[in-house]
């Protein structure tokens, strides 16, 4: 990530562990730590649903930009500097989809979005690779329709909301993100119902 020391700027300058970078000239000590980030499922209960099919859908985006532009992500996003984790996903959600869950009467952002699943992920964006400490989220969204969205121009191409059993994986831009779908899906219908 850095040839030169950003400070002094020797060519000395180590990475080591795979998150220090250390110059043996000025002795800058600089840690490239985990990022937190969000994923959320918002699953749209179906209003007619039978027993022969699943009883929900899920709220994917299409990926406007690189990486892994075209396929399918779940809303959500790094946390800022100075944001929970909840207010980073809520955030995330007004930029994203324009949406954002309502929060009733006397309950706070922990009670609307539940955590079920965490992965480790590293994000390439222009040439550096950030590890990301990826923390899943769901909610239920129930009458939520494409219409009452407003994506985020050129980050967002598309919004698809697809039944547990017409996913395609292989379409899934992340391995955490997909991971966590699947692992969303597995405990779907049972304890997370
Ligand atoms: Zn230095």
């Amino acid at each position: 990530m850095f040839k030169f020391c950003p400070a002094c700027a020797s060519e000395k300058i180590n990475f080591m562990d795979g998150k220090v970078f250390r110059c043996p000239n000025c002795g800058l000590v600089y840690y490239h730590n985990t990022a937190a980030a969000t994923g959320c499922i918002i699953s749209v209960p179906e209003e007619a649903a039978d027993s022969t099919s699943s009883a929900e859908r899920i709220l994917f985006l299409v990926r406007g930009k690189e990486p892994a532009t075209g396929k399918l992500d779940l809303p959500g996003g790094f946390v800022d500097p100075g944001e929970g984790i909840f207010e980073g996903l809520y955030r995330e959600l007004q930029e994203e989809i324009g949406w954002s869950p309502p929060i009733p009467d006397g309950a706070s952002l922990a009670d609307v979005f539940t955590l079920f699943a965490s992965f480790s992920n590293v994000y390439p964006y222009k040439n550096i690779a950030y590890n990301t400490c990826d923390l899943y989220f769901y909610l239920r969204a129930p009458g939520l329709r494409e219409q009452d969205l407003r994506l985020e121009q050129d980050e967002i191409t598309a919004v698809r909301f697809l039944k547990p059993e017409d996913i395609d994986y292989n379409e899934i831009a992340f391995d955490s993100t997909r991971r966590a779908v699947q692992a969303y899906c597995m405990r779907a219908g049972a304890a997370l119902a």
